[in-house]
């Protein structure tokens, strides 16, 4: 199993596939605020709709709020990179954000590393010995910035595979869920910057081109392609809708893919490596998808891929 962290209340993974033939009642409709971001409103409406997961939701609405409120302090980065040097990365599969390229405001990533922390702990998705162990660790002068560097460094794959060694032993074991988090505002800004200048056709890795993590979520084109979106960064890439991410399995027979009842979410299963990824499928869609909004709404279907015995 991946070691990576789940972000949720431990208790979603409980439940169920939403069960749509009992009576339903009369939807209610919240009226977004003129400044309220769609995000907001999006989650606000999914809490009405879909009370069992508003724990989820409220987690998601206090994360949404504190990045926002950073991002809006974080430049666009200048970044020096080079035409020829992007493409010398993207050929032999590597990522091209460098930890150096990452506008990271020391200051601000105390901050959000800490109510990131915070907001965690208050919905029970982390554990609250990591709780105080990251709160220790931004207190601690600079002994913050080596674990950030390293994780960055091991995590990302820039300098080639085998600086993939992971986060430090004694590191929390939730540490990488409340990183992963925390750096988004800073690092998303890198691939804002990035994208332009660079040609993601040549990409066919399951990996994000841009910080090396992986899928969280995909979205199906109105042109039936597949996009995957990175966990991380949440930038976007192309990758075949049919292959495996996670192994590049691109057996068809061997990747089991089941829908929602009204088809806004899609699951693609991989019965090699047994792993899976939710996809917002926006052939039919009335908005764009959304990272913050679809992880939350579409729980129920982790909880009906795990039942299948897949893992995120
Ligand atoms: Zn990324
Ligand atoms: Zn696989």
């Amino acid at each position: 199993m991946h070691g990576r962290g789940s972000a949720w209340p431990q208790a979603l993974t409980g439940y169920n596939q939403r069960v749509t033939d009992q009576p339903q009642p009369e939807p209610q409709v919240q009226r977004p605020s003129r400044l309220e971001p769609r995000e907001v409103a999006e989650l606000k409406q999914l809490r009405i709709d879909q009370p069992e997961l508003s724990s989820a939701v409220d987690m998601q609405l206090a994360l949404i709020d504190m990045q926002r409120r950073v991002q809006s302090r974080v430049p666009l980065p200048w970044m020096q990179t080079d035409a020829d040097w992007l493409r010398t990365q993207l050929a032999a599969g590597r990522p091209v954000v460098r930890f150096v390229d990452i506008p990271l405001d020391w200051t601000d990533f105390r901050l959000i590393l800490r109510q990131t922390a915070d907001i965690l702990q208050r919905h029970d998705a982390l554990d609250p010995a990591d709780h105080d162990k990251i709160l220790a660790l931004t207190r601690e002068g600079h002994a913050l910035e080596p674990v950030v560097a390293q994780w960055y460094a091991a995590t990302s794959g820039v300098d080639g595979p085998d600086s993939r060694v992971g986060t430090p032993a004694d590191a929390p074991r939730d540490l990488d869920q409340v990183l992963v988090l925390a750096l988004r505002p800073f690092l998303s800004r890198c691939a804002e910057v990035l994208t332009s200048r660079m040609d993601l056709s040549q990409w066919n890795r399951g990996r994000c081109p841009f910080c090396g993590w992986e899928p969280d979520l995909a979205v199906i084109t109105p042109s039936a392609e597949r996009r995957l979106i990175c966990g991380r960064c949440a930038a976007q890439w192309p990758y075949p809708p049919l292959t495996c991410p996670f192994c590049a399995n691109d057996d068809r027979a061997r990747i089991t893919s089941f829908a929602t009842r009204d088809g806004r979410y899609r699951v693609y299963a991989c019965d090699v490596c047994r792993r899976y990824l939710k996809a917002y499928d926006g052939r039919h869609a009335p908005r764009p998808v959304m990272m913050s909004v679809d992880l939350v709404a579409t729980l129920p279907l982790d909880a009906a891929a795990m039942q299948r015995g897949y893992v995120g």
